[in-house]
């Protein structure tokens, strides 16, 4: 069975219009889908119970059950744990600024790239989501909250580019004017470094924000932590990067992850700086999460700054991730973990 969130209106209207149904028909459903957010087929209460009957029968309704809801001390955070129709389990979270609500979505059950810092890629990865289930996660989230979803983040569990199509198709449907209609401004999207795609997603010129998550700047080091990087060199990710810019005018974006004694020495700053020089880049420095099956500790306040300075005085944008929920274990797959490791 198929995901029917995970139809293009245009796919949809081949189906219905296969079937014999009238062109219209497509448009409502669309809008019951990716406007009204309904979950049950008997929400659509304009279309004939014999079209949902016969469309129940091909297609299912992503659903996502309410596991566990955390909010922070603040309330400006709130991590969810949703359990998919096939009981694997997923975290999505959301962020309440002066700004707009943001989610923060996964795009895999799990995570295959291996980087050692991280606890969404420990138990390896289970499957792919659906576009549908990318989308679900946000309107789920704009269900419980009741406020609109304005910015969107894919940078929950998993690697967006190891499921590109999905991903593609996801973008497609959540920027679309006929549903929630996120502007791709609104949308930021990151990887590991996967090369080859971040080109395609280049010429799909979408006006998204491109995260890329470097963490180091020499191959070296970054192979010590990143299994990615025996793939594909910082060379490699900063030309396709530059294709990126060329094609899309987007500044990108550069994650660094600090960690302490391993990747934020001043040398360290100073390479990463002569790396960027010049380029339409801005970098977002993020203590690392220490997370438990790991040793690794973050590096200190103190620590972070001067790294900062290194590359203000380099003329290198930057600034450090503001830290939320740190106390319902917001961060990278963590409560997932110590949910299906305790389970
Ligand atoms: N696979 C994608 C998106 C998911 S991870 C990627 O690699 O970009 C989102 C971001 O969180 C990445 O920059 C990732 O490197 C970072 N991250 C993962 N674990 C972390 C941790 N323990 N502390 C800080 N950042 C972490």
């Amino acid at each position: 069975m198929d995901d029917i969130k995970s139809l293009s209106l245009s796919e949809l209207t081949a189906v219905l219009e296969a079937a014999g149904e009238k062109k219209f028909r497509a448009a409502q459903i669309f809008e019951w889908l990716h406007k009204k957010l309904v979950t049950e087929w008997d929400e659509m209460t304009n279309i004939p119970i014999s079209l949902r009957k016969m469309l129940a029968e091909d297609y299912f309704l992503p659903q996502l059950e309410e596991v566990t809801v955390l909010k922070s001390e603040k309330g400006d955070t709130e991590k969810f744990l949703f359990r998919l129709a096939d009981g694997n389990i997923i975290e999505s979270v959301l962020m309440r600024y002066d700004h707009g609500n943001s989610v923060c979505i996964s795009s895999q059950v799990g995570c295959r790239m291996g980087c050692n810092f991280c606890a969404s890629t420990i138990g390896g990865r289970i499957r792919d989501l659906t576009a549908g289930e990318m989308l679900e996660q946000i309107y789920h989230i704009q269900r419980h909250d009741g406020h609109r979803v304005s910015n969107v983040v894919v940078m929950g569990t998993g690697e967006p580019f190891d499921n590109f199509d999905n991903f593609c198709r996801f973008y497609e449907l959540i920027s679309d004017g006929k549903g929630l209609n996120i502007s791709g401004r609104n949308i930021t999207v990151s990887t590991c470094g996967i090369v080859p795609k971040i080109r395609e997603l280049a010429d799909r010129q979408y006006t998204l924000t491109l995260a890329v998550s470097l963490h180091s700047p020499t191959d070296e080091l970054r192979r010590s932590f990143m299994p990615i990087a025996n793939k594909y060199t910082i060379a490699e990710i900063m030309e396709a990067c530059d294709y990126y810019f060329v094609k899309t005018g987007r500044r990108i974006t550069f994650e660094y992850s600090l960690i302490n004694g391993v990747n934020d020495s001043p040398e360290c700053a100073r390479i990463l700086s002569g790396l960027l020089a010049g380029k339409n880049a801005h970098v977002n420095l993020i203590p690392v999460n220490p997370v438990k099956e790991r040793n690794y500790t973050k590096t200190n306040t103190e620590g972070v700054q001067a790294f900062k300075n290194i590359l203000e005085k380099n003329r290198i944008n930057v600034t450090i991730r503001k830290g939320m929920g740190k106390d319902i274990d917001a961060a990278c797959g963590q409560l997932r973990r110590s949910y299906t490791s305790n389970t």
